[in-house]
C-alpha cells in the first residue's frame, strides 16, 4: 500500500514574498520566529516585515531561538506568543527557527501544554504557521516534524504533534551569502534525507519519485559544494533537493542515521548534517543487500559508488575526539530508540550499531 501526504501550499521563486503579500493574511497578529542573527542579515526577515505593513497586519518578533532549539526556549516563545495575542506564526530561518515555530504553535492552541508536558503522545493542533527557509538542508518547510531538544532526557525529539505549515515560501536569495560550512552541513543534511527515505522500509513508489528528483538537483551541486564556491543557481538545486528531501521523509520518516546523529550533535556539538553524514559510508555497508544502495550514485550522476562515498569522506570531514565508552553508551542509548531503528528494513543488532559509530570514526578521520 502507498500513500502520499503533504498538505503546505509551496511557493517558489525570487521574490515570491513581496509578489504574494495576500497570502499572509491568516490572521490578526504574527508572532515572527527566528534565530538569532541570519534573518536580519539575509534580507527574509525584512521582507516578511514589509509584506506584513502592506497587508496591514500586526506582528511582533521572538528572535531567540538557538541551533537544536530547547524546550525551555520554546516555552518562552510560547508565554510572549500568548502575551501578545498570537493567532499565526511565521518561522523564518534553518530547521531550528521553523521546528520551533511549529512547536510554540502547539503550544499557543494548547497553552495548557509546558515545556514538560509538549511531549506527550497525544496528537494536539496548531495556530497555522508559514515557514521561510533560509538553509537548504532540513525541509522542514514541507514536513509534519518539529525537533527539539530536551535536556533532561539529553537528547532531541520529535514533538510528535504533526505541524504541517500553512504555506512556505521557497526564495534562495535569502541564502547567497551562507558560509561555506553551514552551506555543506545543512546540504548533507538534505541528501541524508533523501537516501534515508529511499532506503526505509516505508519508502514507497511515490517517495521514489520526490528522492530521485531530489538527488538529481543535489548531484548538480556536488562539484560547486567541494569547492566551496556556489552561484545561485547551485542555490537554486540545493533548495529544490532540500524541498523533495522533506517531502520524502513526511512520508517515511528518517532512519539509522538521523537516530545516531542525534549523540553527536548533543554529546559533541557537531551541526546536524555533519552528524548524520559522517555515518554514511558505515551505513552504506551495513546492508546486507546493495541493490538499492547502489542506485544512489546513480541518481547523484556518478559513475561509482566508490565515488560517492570518497564526496562524502570529504564533505563530512569533522576532528573530534570520542572515546570507546562514549561510543558505547550512544549506541546503548540509540538501540534503545526502537522508533529508528524500525525504519531500518533489514534485522539490526547492537553490534551493528556499534561498529557505523566505531568505524565512521576509526577510518574515515
Ligand atoms: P539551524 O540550526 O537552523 O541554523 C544553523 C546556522 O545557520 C545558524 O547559525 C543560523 O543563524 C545560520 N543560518 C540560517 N540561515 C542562514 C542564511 N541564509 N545565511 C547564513 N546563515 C544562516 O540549521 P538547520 O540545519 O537548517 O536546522 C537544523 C535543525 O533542524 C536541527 O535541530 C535538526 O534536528 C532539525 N531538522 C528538522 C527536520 C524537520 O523535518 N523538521 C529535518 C531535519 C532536521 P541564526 O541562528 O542566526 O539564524
Ligand atoms: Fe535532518
Amino acid at each position: 500500500m502507498s500513500q502520499f501526504y503533504m498538505p503546505t501550499k509551496v511557493i517558489i521563486g525570487k521574490d515570491c514574498i513581496v509578489k504574494n503579500k495576500n497570502l499572509f493574511m491568516l490572521g490578526k497578529k504574527a508572532l515572527i520566529v527566528t534565530g538569532k542573527n541570519s534573518a536580519k542579515m539575509n534580507g527574509s526577515l525584512a521582507d516578511v516585515k514589509h509584506v506584513l505593513e502592506m497587508v496591514n497586519i500586526d506582528h511582533e518578533i521572538f528572535d531567540q531561538i538557538e541551533e537544536n532549539p530547547s524546550l525551555e526556549t520554546v516555552e518562552k516563545a510560547k508565554k510572549f506568543g500568548l502575551e501578545c495575542g498570537t493567532d499565526f506564526i511565521i518561522g523564518i530561518g534553518g530547521g531550528s527557527p521553523i521546528d520551533a515555530a511549529k512547536a510554540i504553535a502547539v503550544m499557543i492552541k494548547n497553552p495548557e501544554l509546558t515545556g514538560e508536558t509538549l511531549i506527550n503522545g497525544k496528537k494536539m493542533e496548531a495556530i497555522p504557521v508559514i515557514a521561510v527557509p533560509t538553509t537548504a538542508g532540513t525541509g522542514t518547510e514541507v514536513t509534519q516534524y518539529s525537533i527539539v531538544t530536551d535536556h533532561k532526557a539529553k537528547t532531541k525529539k520529535n514533538i510528535g504533534h504533526p505541524v504541517f505549515p500553512i504555506l512556505a515560501f521557497l526564495d534562495a536569495k535569502y541564502m547567497l551569502d551562507m558560509s561555506k560550512d553551514i552551506t555543506i552541513q545543512t546540504a548533507v543534511d538534505a541528501f541524508t534525507h533523501l537516501v534515508e527515505s529511499y532506503l526505509s522500509k516505508r519508502s514507497n513508489i511515490i517517495s521514489e519519485l520526490f528522492v530521485e528528483k531530489g538527488l538529481t538537483h543535489f548531484g548538480k551541486v556536488i562539484g560547486a559544494l567541494l569547492k566551496g564556491q556556489l552561484i545561485y543557481e547551485d542555490r537554486e538545486n540545493l533548495m529544490m533537493a532540500s524541498m523533495f528531501g522533506g517531502m520524502a521523509i513526511a512520508q517515511t520518516g528518517t532512519s539509522l542515521p538521523h537516530g545516531m546523529g542525534y549523540a553527536l550533535t548533543y554529546y559533541k556539538n557537531m551541526p546536524h548534517g555533519l552528524a548524520n553524514g559522517v555515518l554514511y559510508n558505515e551505513y552504506f555497508d551495513i546492508f546486507k543487500s546493495q541493490s538499492k544502495v547502489q542506485n544512489i550514485y546513480k541518481f547523484l550522476g556518478l559513475e561509482t559508488h566508490e565515488e560517492l562515498k570518497n564526496i562524502l569522506k570529504s564533505l563530512c570531514s569533522v576532528d573530534i575526539d570520542i572515546t570507546d565508552e562514549e561510543i558505547e553508551k550512544y549506541s546503548k542509548e540509540f538501540f534503545n530508540n526502537k522508533a529508528k531503528l524500525q525504519n531500518h528494513p533489514e534485522e539490526i543488532t547492537y553490534d551493528d550499531i556499534y561498529k557505523i559509530y566505531k568505524d565512521s570514526f576509526n577510518k574515515y578521520l
